[in-house]
């Protein structure tokens, strides 16, 4: 197996070996240029490189080829072109060239952009991303690129990001000057760690909510529920191991570096972390991770969710955004061994503080989805309130460090920067708070609020251009300082001194630290159309306008995407409830309600002195659940039905304050229903059954 998967591994991918392998030397050495310092492909190379490319594709048994792309829906886009060019004789040649290597054009019109491409200038084009490889799914050859308008408004998630990216370099670089070092090029790294249900095929198929809204919009509670807490890291089930193994190899194929897979928190529940890489790479490697999870799930008769919260009661998924920033050489959240390195270390470290608590806002609302609406806050996940924790030990550093005095950690000594070491941080005393939505982890952040079906690019986006100001800042300030060691160490003072109060280290699920939050300042937007506005907040929009990765119109515009997702899902949601609870439930309450009724009678009819108790005590709650469950549909469609003529923003906020609370109320009497309901008479699969099969 071992000999085989080094053989497997990245056979599907035209990386750096097939490139070197196959690539005119000039031509190779020009592509490097732009894979590894971003300069520009001309397009002369990218002639070469497509010839290239489409007869390895064709030998790998690919017909066509598709600019894969991913628009403001989050997930990837793909329209196939076949290489298939007739000749006029009654032939055909496959062709290939560079200028579709590099560009596409595909209509633009029927993907969200916020009002920033009326429909009649439909056009867009996708620019292929050459950091990113290439690779062959399903017959064809995928080209990872980036998608704007005509006008250079970015259309996707990638753009801004590969702008982030570039911004953060250029200033960390600046840094890194400062301290000795010429590089020309710090990556942000991410290693993303996905969360996932697996359940059978057969119990999705009989619910209209899961197919609909990837979740469970009814449902009475299991006897048993991830109490007993025996699902972590316990042993797989069979058919969960094959589907991780034939997942594995899925991904291998692909140069997927997925490394870690193990059993999660709620039943049903499974995570899988590939080894980190360059931010846009394991982004675009993590969404198809997750579109392979569901190919392979189906071919094992088990169906992937990956919404956040699928069932009610247990865990929801989650995907921790493990970051950091580093040159070819060096993490530069490794703290180092020489006070010189821990003084680098110290300066990358309260960047990142700085700009966590001064962009927390705009951080929020890149996890603010209705599907983590219902993680956030709700005691599996951390709070909407955004903090860091950075360990015990390093806490005692920092504060040592803020209030001059010695400090008393495990080796004692005193904190003067000039002449001593930190002491070296031991990633087990890092790594114990989970209920933190920023960790520091040893030599990394983990960023734990995004949810698991969402796309990482905007965290990332924001979280790079945030830090990238603040280097900025910091880089200004030593250039012109006179004594440079001097200043460091006043600036990294001062940086913690002023931004100390997002570095948290208790339970962040306690009810105490909301309130202690609220007396240090920290915003708590709780829900999403709270959160959302910090898109168009003036601070916000003067970052990424400075870093020239976001305009004003564009952050406007995914404003509004946003905001009009929510009320779409929130609505979509509302409408199958409705559905389900006329055409499924009523009637199986209605049906079951009328058996008891007859037996009731029939019983009668034999001998009045026949208790009737239980028919009748069961009738009695049965008719008021159903009772509840008709006035409840009755409000829910008085709800939605309000919503229609309002603006897009009155409309979000109705849809969390009026028709969340109708939709929760008619799950109530539903379940509630559930509970008493004959079990054949009862429509859908219960939760035990769909979250304790056995197999
Ligand atoms: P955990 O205790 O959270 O499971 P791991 O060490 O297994 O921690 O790491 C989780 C994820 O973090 C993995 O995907 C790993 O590759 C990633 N990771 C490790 N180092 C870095 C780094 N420097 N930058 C980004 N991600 C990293
Ligand atoms: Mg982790």
């Amino acid at each position: 197996m071992a000999a085989n998967v080094m053989e497997i591994y990245g056979s599907k991918v035209f990386n750096e070996h097939v490139m070197k392998e196959r690539l005119p030397s000039a031509t190779y050495q020009s592509l490097k240029a732009t894979l590894h310092n971003g300069k520009p492909l001309d397009i002369e190379v990218a002639n070469v490189v497509a010839s290239v490319m489409k007869r390895w594709a064709i030998e790998q048994g690919a017909t066509h080829y598709t600019h894969w792309f991913q628009p403001l829906t989050g997930i990837t886009s793909e329209k196939h072109d076949g290489f298939v060019s007739p000749q006029g004789d009654g032939t055909a040649i496959m062709e290939f060239s560079g200028k579709e290597l590099v560009k596409g054009e595909p209509d633009a019109s029927s993907f969200p952009s916020g009002g920033l491409r009326a429909t009649c200038e439909a056009r867009g084009y996708t620019a292929w991303d050459p950091t990113s490889y290439a690779f062959i799914k399903d017959d064809v050859l995928c080209i990872p690129t980036a998608f704007c308008s005509y006008t250079g408004e970015a259309l996707d998630k990638k753009t801004p990001l590969l702008r982030s990216m570039n911004a953060l370099s250029v200033q960390a670089c600046r840094i890194l000057k400062l301290f000795g070092k010429d590089c020309e090029y710090v990556s942000t790294t991410v290693g993303p760690e996905q969360e996932y249900f697996l359940i059978k095929k057969e119990d999705y198929l009989a619910r209209q909510d899961l197919i609909l809204t990837g979740r469970t919009l009814f449902g009475a509670p299991s006897a048993k529920g991830q109490e007993l807490e025996e699902h972590y890291f316990g042993t797989l089930r069979p058919c969960v191991s094959d589907f991780m193994k034939d997942l594995d190899n899925e991904l291998w194929q692909l140069g997927i570096p997925a490394k870690t897979k193990h059993n999660e928190v709620a039943p049903c529940q499974h995570e899988l972390a590939p080894i980190f890489d360059t931010t846009n790479v394991a982004i675009d490697h993590n969404l198809l991770t997750m579109e392979m999870m569901k190919k392979v799930a189906e071919k094992h008769g088990l169906v992937c969710l990956q919404h956040e919260k699928p069932f009610e009661g247990v865990n929801g998924s989650g995907k921790h955004n493990n970051w950091s920033m580093s040159t070819r050489h060096e993490n530069l959240l490794d703290p180092g061994k020489t006070p010189m390195e821990n003084l680098q270390f110290l300066v990358f470290l309260a960047a990142v503080i700085k700009a966590v608590d001064e962009y927390a806002d705009l951080l929020r609302t890149s996890v603010a989805t209705p599907g983590n609406d219902h993680r956030l806050g709700a005691n599996e996940a951390p709070p909407a309130i955004i903090s860091i924790f950075v360990g015990e030990e390093l806490e005692a550093v920092i504060d040592a460090i803020a209030s001059d005095s010695p400090y008393a950690g495990p080796v004692k000594m005193k904190m003067d920067l000039g002449v001593d070491v930190l002491p070296k941080f031991s990633k087990d005393t890092t790594d114990r708070n989970r209920t933190s939505p920023f960790a520091f982890t040893g030599n990394k952040f983990e960023f734990r609020m995004p949810g698991s079906a969402e796309n990482l690019s905007d965290a990332n986006t924001i979280l790079n251009t945030a830090v990238a100001k603040e280097l900025k800042g910091y880089a200004d300030e030593l250039e012109s300082a006179s004594d440079f060691r001097a200043a460091v160490i006043a600036l990294v003072k001062r940086t913690i001194h002023d931004h100390r109060r997002v570095i948290f280290n208790g339970n962040g699920y306690s009810a105490e630290w909301e309130a202690e939050a609220e007396k240090r300042g920290l915003p708590n937007k709780k829900y999403t159309p709270a959160a959302l506005p910090a898109l168009i907040d003036a601070k916000n929009i003067s970052l990424m306008e400075e870093f020239g990765v976001l305009t004003k119109t564009e952050m406007e515009s995914r404003y509004e995407v946003e905001v009009e997702h929510y009320s779409k899902i929130i609505n979509i949601e509302a409408l199958t409830m409705l559905e389900m609870a006329r055409k499924q439930l009523l009637p199986a309450v209605t049906e079951y309600m009328g058996t008891l009724a007859q037996t009731i009678s029939a019983k009668k009819a034999v001998s009045a002195t026949l208790s009737c108790k239980a028919e009748t005590e069961a009738l009695t709650h049965l008719a008021a659940d159903a009772d509840g469950m008709s006035e409840a549909c009755e409000h829910l469609q008085q709800a939605v039905d309000a919503a229609k003529c309002m603006d897009e923003i009155a409309k979000a906020a109705f849809f969390h304050d009026s028709v969340i609370p109708a939709m929760d109320a008619l799950r109530a009497s539903a379940d509630a229903a559930e509970v008493l309901c004959g079990e054949e008479y009862w429509p859908l699969p219960s939760y035990s059954q769909m979250l304790y099969y056995v197999e």
